[in-house]
């Protein structure tokens, strides 16, 4: 294992590598050209399951389930050393209106996570809301992700990781095919190792690194309303519609998925769509007025398949990116992943689909 590290990037893929590796032993520096976690990882969720976790390939299911099933021990790991709270919650998640119920179920049985065709849930909600084929998937999580961004930087620096905000990193120095520093507007860092997790512009790439194949950000627009706690107690999803109840009241509705470039700005339309399609699923929001309304730009991926490798033309550049929308609960699995490349072992996952020429030969169609 190297022992200076940088890392570009600190959104959630960035800071859960900058733990794992500060917890080898190695010195961890993170630059980021806004703050900590203030994109993606931010704007997002924090569902700890992809949607319909039974139409993702492969490759989004192993990262998914492997992270989901260590996602509480992380969680408690990060708030012991952070001391804050990052809201874990095993709520639930009730989709309605599933197209293939059975199979959905079967699906479940064969990866291990529970899953019910039952719509008896749906009986506290209005009569409107009460739909068919509906799935139970007890075990889902959710964190609260902005808390959990917090408290993974808070745990970073007590580990001794130093974060440079509003510091973009602009480029390399190289020498026989290794990076040896990172320049900034203003400083150098010398690097034993890089590792570029850089989200959404991980596209765009670094002069001298190149873009990173077919990553580019796709929006989503999300309203939060503010309820009396209790109201609604576990994730619902109807037809690319979620709502994400918050312990405190907050329910967040989300999400769109739009091909807008880097323009993170929300529109009116849309507001009124989610919040009409939110009232359908619970009626009382029909009233409400949303508390908050933004956007922010997802890591896309043909797939949903991030990038996890070593740079194809330097030795001692990895890569952390691409997740998509499903970035958050891929974190520590993608995190494990990244460490065995890195110190060159075997890794637990199968890391071919993570590949960057495996990247290179996937194509992109529409949004997914
Ligand atoms: C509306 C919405 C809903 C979502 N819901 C969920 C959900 O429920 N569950 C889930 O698992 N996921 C969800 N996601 C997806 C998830 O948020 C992302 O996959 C994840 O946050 C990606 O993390 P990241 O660290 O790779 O990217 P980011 O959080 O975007 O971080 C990348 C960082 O790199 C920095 N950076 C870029 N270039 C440079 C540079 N040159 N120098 C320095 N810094 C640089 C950026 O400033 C940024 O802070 C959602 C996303 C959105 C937008």
């Amino acid at each position: 294992m190297t022992h200076n590290v940088i890392i570009i990037g600190a959104g959630i893929s960035g800071l859960s590598a900058a733990l794992a590796i500060l917890q080898r032993g190695s010195h961890v520096t993170l630059l980021d050209r806004g703050a900590t976690g203030g994109e993606s990882s931010w704007a997002g969720g924090g569902i700890l399951s992809p949607l319909l976790p039974w139409d993702y390939a492969g490759p989004v299911s192993a990262l998914a389930l492997r992270s989901m099933a260590g996602y509480a021990d992380w969680v408690a790991d990060i708030e012991a050393i952070s001391r804050q709270n990052a809201e874990f919650w095993r709520c639930g998640m009730l989709a309605l209106d599933v197209a293939e119920p059975d199979q959905a179920q079967a699906w479940c049985a064969t990866h291990g996570m529970a899953a019910y065709i039952d719509c008896r849930r749906t009986l506290n909600l209005a009569p409107d809301t009460r739909k068919q084929n509906c799935i139970w998937l007890p075990e889902v999580a959710q964190v609260r992700n902005p808390r959990l961004v917090a408290a993974l930087r808070a745990a970073v620096l007590s580990l001794g990781g130093v974060i440079h905000e509003h510091c973009p990193a602009t480029g390399v120095l190289t020498q026989s095919g290794r990076v040896t520093a990172v320049q900034t507007a203003t400083d150098t860092f010398p690097a034993d190792s890089v590792v570029l997790a850089t989200g959404a512009w991980s596209g765009m790439g670094l002069a001298e690194l190149g873009a990173m194949p077919q990553i580019r950000p796709i929006r989503g627009q999300m309203l939060l309303f503010k309820l009396e706690p209790g109201v609604l107690d576990t994730i619902l999803y109807h037809n690319g519609l979620y709502l994400i109840p918050r312990r405190d009241g907050h329910i967040l509705a989300g999400s769109t998925l739009e091909d807008a470039g880097f323009d993170k700005s929300t529109d009116a339309a849309t507001l009124r769509r989610l919040h009409s399609d939110a009232a359908e699923l619970l009626p009382i929001l029909a009233g409400m007025q949303p508390v908050q309304h933004w956007a922010g730009l997802r890591p896309g991926s043909p797939g949903n398949i991030p990038v996890i490798d070593r740079h194809p033309d330097f030795d001692n550049v990895f890569v952390n990116a691409g997740h998509y929308r499903y970035g958050v609960t891929m974190a520590p699995a993608a995190a494990e992943l990244l460490l065995d490349l890195m110190e060159g072992r075997t890794p637990t996952l199968d890391p071919a689909p993570y590949r960057w020429q495996a990247a290179l030969e996937r194509a992109w169609s529409g949004c997914f």
